[in-house]
């Protein structure tokens, strides 16, 4: 595909979070008004509200929920922090049947006071303990490697492989993988896991943004899409040819873009995403 054919909206899902100072309420019904077809929702945005009915609100907007943002951290070097990580991954678990959607996305989660084997064997763990709740409820669950510069405190699964390799190991119809575009974009066997992820048939979600130079703050900063250097056409072209057809989810964490004008950013967001996803 050149960058000069415009993608149609039928694959568009945007995070709640990538337009923050809108209520779900607000971003449900902008995101419908400009025909965006998915919502990709983030637990803080459902603080105080009765699931089942923002779940209907959303549907009655023509709205996918595509998945909830999201669960994991599962890691801890003392073991009241890794129950009280279960416990919340039990009520996202919860949280997401309420709602209507059958996807929780994983930030894994790692403790900077311990080693990164340590924590990997506790994410392993973590999520073998709630596989069992995730298939009563019928809500999988994907693995988000995370860039390696949150290896300290956001996640010990910082590639590809490491979330395949995981989610081989835990060899479950209900986990599988979500490709973030931000966290992989450098990995020179990145083509090579999607096809290894899509064979296993694991391939759940696959988030857009973009990276920019210089990045001025290490997580709310991402880029538009087409603002920075990540070739997003050439991974998404991976994505669809490992079989995956899901949404494309704008995920922009952005102290920038949230001072602005939302009905402005969500405007340039879907001109980025017909030129350049
Ligand atoms: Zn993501």
């Amino acid at each position: 595909m050149s960058s000069k054919q415009l993608n149609n909206l039928s694959g568009l899902c945007i995070h709640t979070i990538t337009t923050k100072p809108w209520n779900i309420e607000e971003a449900a019904k902008n995101y419908s008004a400009n025909g965006v077809k998915g919502i990709t929702v983030w637990r803080d945005a459902l603080t105080g509200r009765n699931l089942k009915k923002t779940g209907d609100m959303l549907h009655k907007h023509n709205l996918s929920v595509v998945s909830l943002c999201r669960g994991g951290f599962f890691p801890g070097k003392e073991y009241s922090r890794r129950k009280a990580a279960i416990d919340d991954n039990r009520r996202a678990i919860e949280e997401a049947f309420e709602l209507g959607t059958n996807l929780i996305v994983l930030v894994c989660g790692a403790d900077p006071s311990q080693s990164l084997e340590d924590s990997r064997k506790q994410i392993f763990e973590g999520i073998s303990t709630i596989i069992p709740e995730a298939k009563a409820a019928g809500v999988k669950l994907a693995i988000e490697p995370l860039h390696p510069m949150y290896a300290d405190s956001r996640s010990a699964i910082n590639t590809m492989a490491q979330a395949n390799d995981l989610a081989e190991t835990l060899n479950s119809p209900w986990v599988g993988v979500a490709v973030d575009v931000y966290h992989v974009w450098w990995d020179p066997n990145l083509e090579k896991e999607i096809v290894r992820c899509g064979n296993n048939k694991s391939l759940l979600a696959f988030h857009v943004c973009d990276w920019k130079t210089p990045t001025a703050d290490m997580l709310n900063d991402r880029g538009l899409m087409g603002e920075g250097c990540i070739p997003i056409r050439k991974i998404r072209s991976w994505v669809e040819a490992s079989g995956f057809n899901g949404f494309n989810e704008v995920e922009i964490f952005s102290a920038e873009y949230w001072k602005t004008d939302q009905s402005v950013f969500l405007k340039n967001i879907i001109t980025a995403y017909k030129t350049y996803v």
